[in-house]
């Protein structure tokens, strides 16, 4: 594996037996565990994750696997970055700068298992009815991302569970970017009676307002700059929460106006100018009980505050020209981009403790 050569001041794992050695030998010390998983093509996202990882643990351990169950059949699983040389020099130097900067906790390791390592028993397979161990968390695995994307939730909670079972970290940390993930994990560590905590860290943006995510890459420069069409209808509908109005469909009503406006600026340029966008979702979410208002005209619960979330798709360059800048691939594929905002007050918090208590 390209980039595991070079030394570093962290161990690097592949086997599942090395690691439960070395776990339990810190456990003995008596040291706390804080774990991150990830799919790699690290960005700052992922480091803030590290941070507070590092905030609260002696130890900080983070995976880099990129998961096949959790790509459907038509998906980027082939193209997705894999830049791991870059990755391990990134978490290098945070490891020196969490050293720097008198952290609680240091990087002790990083795990980089194959798909042997992670489905012992059988090549994984990402059919919706194909043979395996699978844990699924119903029916939250279903909606919103999951209606898109059938057996993503499948293969995230299923590696997750791997991961802490392989582990037995005391926390985990996940993004607030990914936020039914997040939920999702936190329902299945509770169901499933995994002794571990759940934290999550707020999304880290570009300056413009996008969510950092590894996909970013397969933007161009043309469809880089309409990316914004998302967080932009998100805090359009935050905003006219802030100023009182409470009805779920009103709300919408405002992020869909941005998304519309967008839409008829691009559609106005020529085809070699334009980006292409369809929205997959706008929607609201009740933080408790996770359900979205049912009935047009349903009232947000103040008291719960919300969940707005959406997800994007941009579509192909239908003219792509040779002197601009193309992303990954060369904006042949559909990028989906997901994000979203809690309102006030974040029950979320509330409701991930109260799944833990
Ligand atoms: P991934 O590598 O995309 O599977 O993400 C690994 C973890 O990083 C997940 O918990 C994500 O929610 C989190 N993450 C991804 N993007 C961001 C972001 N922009 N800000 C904060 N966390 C993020």
């Amino acid at each position: 594996m390209k980039g595991l050569t070079i030394s570093h001041s962290f161990e690097k794992f592949e086997a599942v037996s090395q690691l439960r050695a070395k776990r339990r030998s810190l456990l003995l010390q008596g040291r706390t565990m804080g774990l991150v998983p990830t799919m790699g093509a690290l960005h700052d996202g992922h480091l803030s994750l590290i941070r507070k990882a590092a905030e609260e643990n002696d130890d900080v351990w983070i995976s880099i696997y990129v998961n096949p169950t959790q790509f459907g059949q038509n998906e980027d699983l082939s193209t997705y970055p894999r830049p791991l040389k870059d990755d391990l020099q990134k978490i290098e130097n945070l490891g020196h700068d969490l050293r720097r900067d008198g952290y609680k906790g240091e990087i002790t390791g990083v795990f980089l298992p194959s798909t042997q390592e992670i489905y012992p028993s059988a090549p994984p397979s990402s059919a919706a009815d194909t043979a395996g161990t699978f844990v699924n968390v119903s029916p939250l695995g279903s909606i919103l991302e999951g209606a898109s994307r059938p057996v993503f939730f499948r293969g995230v909670a299923t590696v997750c569970m791997k991961l802490f079972n392989i582990f037995q970290p005391e926390n985990v940390y996940f993004g607030q970017k990914d936020i039914q993930q997040l939920m999702l994990i936190n329902r299945m560590v509770h169901d499933l009676h995994v002794d571990t905590k759940v934290n999550f860290v707020p999304t880290s943006r570009e300056p413009d307002g996008l969510a950092l995510s590894s996909r970013n890459i397969y933007l161009g420069e043309r469809r880089r700059k309409v990316a914004t069409v998302l967080i932009q209808a998100l805090r359009a509908a935050e905003e006219a929460y802030k100023e009182g109005e409470d009805s779920a469909q009103q709300l919408l009503q405002a992020g869909e106006d941005i998304v519309a406006s967008i839409q008829k600026q691009q559609d106005a340029l020529p085809r070699s100018e334009r980006a292409v966008i369809e929205v997959d979702y706008l929607t609201i979410l009740d933080p408790i009980s996770l359900e979205t208002p049912k009935s047009v005209g349903q009232t947000i619960n103040r008291q719960h505050g919300a969940i707005l979330c959406g997800a994007i798709k941009m579509l192909p360059l239908e003219d792509p020209s040779s002197e601009e800048q193309l992303g990954l691939g060369g904006d042949k594929g559909v990028v989906r981009l997901i994000d979203n905002l809690l309102l006030e007050p974040k029950a979320v918090v509330l409701a991930m403790r109260k799944a833990t208590e």
